[in-house]
């Protein structure tokens, strides 16, 4: 038994980043996916290798087919074996109405959140299952609490991208469940990234703390402590499981 082989899409920042972090010193080889961020990932990768994991970046955009594939061939080139995936890679859209949406916004929202965690899940299913030969695994989604939120005013497209990562993690687990793969997911509330930046609020967190019963927004350190957990032999009774990581938001 070697160590155990992670791969975490969008880990050059952000959860992703904070994922892969402490699923290095819990003692995993640790496959980063970035799609833009190329220096991002690689400095995350030195970082892993300065505290003694095994770790590469790979490039890829989870939104195509093409680089999915892609990337699970590379990953099994160049580590031998995969036994975890985190679906992290996702994206919001600029805060607005639906009503002034364009198709091409949603189709992008749609491909990056849901068609790419599915593909990404294809992926690791074909290769961790017991029905394929491989000898189990585990997935952990990263949902969001907007999929019980619904993000009125802000993103409703996004939410409902992360209420089809929730039910893709209820149905995808019981598909599996005989066969060797856990299928969990996290639902962050408010976390301190770059993505409000993106979305056009940096100051969202701070904005909506307000809203949090714990008062404020969360650290990416405590998303990743829930991702990993699921990750690990110690969630080993769990999957189906939804785990809000919101401040009690
Ligand atoms: P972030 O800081 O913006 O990081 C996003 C990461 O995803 C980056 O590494 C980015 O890499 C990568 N990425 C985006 N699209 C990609 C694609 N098509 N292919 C490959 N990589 C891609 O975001 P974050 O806040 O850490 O978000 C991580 C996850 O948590 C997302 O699924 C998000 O929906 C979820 N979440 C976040 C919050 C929050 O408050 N922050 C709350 C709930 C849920 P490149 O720059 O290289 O493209």
């Amino acid at each position: 038994m070697g160590v155990k082989v992670v791969l975490i899409t969008g880990a050059s920042r952000g959860i992703g980043a904070a994922t892969a972090r402490l699923a290095a010193v819990e003692g995993w080889r640790v496959a980063v996916n970035y799609r833009l961020d190329q220096t991002g990932a690689e400095a995350v990768v030195a970082e892993l290798r300065q505290a003694g994991a095994d770790a590469e970046a790979f490039c890829a955009d989870v939104s195509l087919e093409a680089d999915i594939v892609g990337l699970f061939n590379a990953v099994a080139a160049h580590f031998g074996r995969l036994d975890a995936l985190v679906n992290n890679a996702g994206v919001t859209a600029p805060i607005g109405r639906l009503e002034d949406y364009s198709a091409q916004r949603v189709e992008q929202v749609l491909r990056s959140n849901v068609l790419g965690p599915v593909l990404c899940c294809r992926e690791a299913v074909r290769r961790m299952s017991t029905r394929h030969g491989g000898v189990g695994g585990a997935i952990v989604n990263v949902s969001s609490a907007a999929s019980r939120l619904g993000s009125a005013g802000e993103y409703v497209d996004y939410a409902a991208s992360k209420g089809a990562i929730d039910t893709l993690t209820l149905g995808l687990a019981g598909e599996v469940a005989a066969e060797g793969i856990r299928v969990n997911a996290v639902r962050p509330g408010l976390i301190h990234t770059g993505i409000h930046a993106a979305s056009g609020e940096p100051g969202r967190v701070e904005r909506l703390a307000g809203s949090v019963p714990m008062g404020r927004g969360g650290a990416v350190e405590e998303v990743a402590a829930a991702i990993v957990w699921l990750l690990s032999d110690a969630s080993s009774f769990c999957t189906g499981s939804l785990l809000d990581v919101s401040g009690g938001r």
